[in-house]
């Protein structure tokens, strides 16, 4: 079964490679396919969002892929009620800008005690099949919002992200101590199990 990555991001490709290796046989990028395309993401949820994304692509390769796979992801704060949530790139406005988008974050928690400063990362991952039902599943990372950011590593809000277990932020960790810990490998690591599940039901 070929499968079609509705991403170009280099790191996420190979995250999704390592982990789906045994359930297809080949995992394309769009980029090493050679398409553009464009969906945009307008859904209230994560799982809209990657669904939407998922099918939208398969119906535009599905001469040349069996299978699509696609994700969205974002950051849930419970003292702003989920936000930024599906709106976790453009949170300060349009123009992805991760040091804005933290400046904002930092100023609406300003007067939240630590305790009251609990997150999650959340990450939906979609496979729309030419032959099945789409199956989404989602991953979560709990962690809280730091006052000040601490690391370099890693990307977005993850210099403010704590993660208590290691007691470092994401931006502190190695790349493969966060994916190993990381809400998009939970839900990789989910959707594979759901495609083990059916292959044993298929026999
Ligand atoms: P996307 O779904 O990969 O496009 O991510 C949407 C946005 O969520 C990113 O632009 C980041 O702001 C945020 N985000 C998602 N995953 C992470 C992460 O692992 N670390 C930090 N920020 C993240």
């Amino acid at each position: 079964m070929k499968l079609l990555l509705a991403t170009n991001n280099a790191h996420k490709a190979q995250e999704i490679r390592e982990i789906l290796k045994d359930s297809f046989t080949e995992i394309v990028t769009m980029r090493d396919a050679g398409i553009e395309l464009d969906v945009v993401e307008d859904g209230a949820t994560f799982r809209e969002n990657a669904l939407k994304k998922a099918i939208e692509t398969l119906d535009y390769a599905k001469d040349r892929f069996d299978a699509v796979l696609a994700d969205d992801s974002g950051l849930c704060v419970d003292a702003l009620n989920g936000a930024p949530g599906v709106f976790s790139a453009r949170f300060s406005g349009e123009g992805h800008d991760d040091a804005a988008n933290n400046s904002k974050l930092i100023r609406l928690l300003h007067d939240v005690p630590f305790e009251q400063r609990t997150a999650r990362f959340c990450c939906c991952v979609a496979l729309a099949r030419r032959e099945h039902a789409p199956i989404a599943v989602q991953g979560e990372v709990e962690g809280k919002i730091l006052f000040d950011a601490r690391g370099e590593n890693g990307f977005g809000y993850d210099p403010y992200f704590y993660y208590e277990p290691f007691g470092k932020s994401f931006a502190e960790l190695s790349s493969e101590e966060k994916n190993s810990v990381s809400h998009r490998k939970r839900a990789l690591m989910l959707l594979r199990e759901a495609l083990n599940v059916e292959d044993r039901d298929h026999i």
